[in-house]
């Protein structure tokens, strides 16, 4: 898969909605490698070990660029969500939910904003335990030496725990 099918292969980079995850082009492709990993992570500082999320390449408390990759649970729950139905963004299937979901006490991040994947519409509630996930996204296509690369593509979210379509009959 490559660009964004719905364009046919036509203004793939202006219209290009996944971020360029290669070491070349992005100062945080450890989080992209260690999502083709399974792993969630995001920085920590060394200096003052501030942890920020999303990952960072300056620690925005005290401007050490001494970071290291930390890992973050794997489950969380669901504090509140918003579904949209209709006119979703180019490239995203409906319905498009986002959620703020808990990490827990003990995670160095407690709460962040993040997508709900594979949801069917109506079924997400408050509390829900959802779990993270990793989907290939379409490739970025790059010039190497007149000849064009294909490299492939990874972004993550979040889905139930419990999906009500795939969940056994009573
Ligand atoms: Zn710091």
């Amino acid at each position: 898969m490559e660009g964004i099918p719905i364009l046919e292969g036509k203004y793939p980079v202006t219209m290009d909605i996944w971020p360029i995850e290669i070491k070349e082009f992005n100062r945080i492709y450890p989080f992209y490698e260690n999502l083709k990993a399974g792993r969630f992570t995001t920085t920590k500082c060394k200096k003052c070990g501030h942890v920020a999320y999303p990952p960072r390449v300056i620690c925005p408390e005290c401007y050490s660029d001494e970071l290291e990759y930390i890992d973050l649970p794997l489950t969380g729950k669901v504090i509140t969500f918003v579904e949209q139905a209709r006119g979703v963004p180019l490239g995203f299937e409906a319905p498009l939910v986002h959620a703020w979901i808990d990490l827990g006490e003990k995670s160095p991040v407690k709460r962040l904003l993040t997508r709900i994947i594979k949801c069917p519409a109506g079924t997400l509630k408050e509390g829900d335990t959802v779990r993270f996930t990793v989907f290939p996204v379409p490739a970025h296509l790059l010039d190497v030496k007149r000849e064009v690369k294909s490299i492939e593509r990874v972004f993550f979210g979040f889905e139930q725990v419990n999906r009500p379509d795939v969940a056994p009959k009573p």
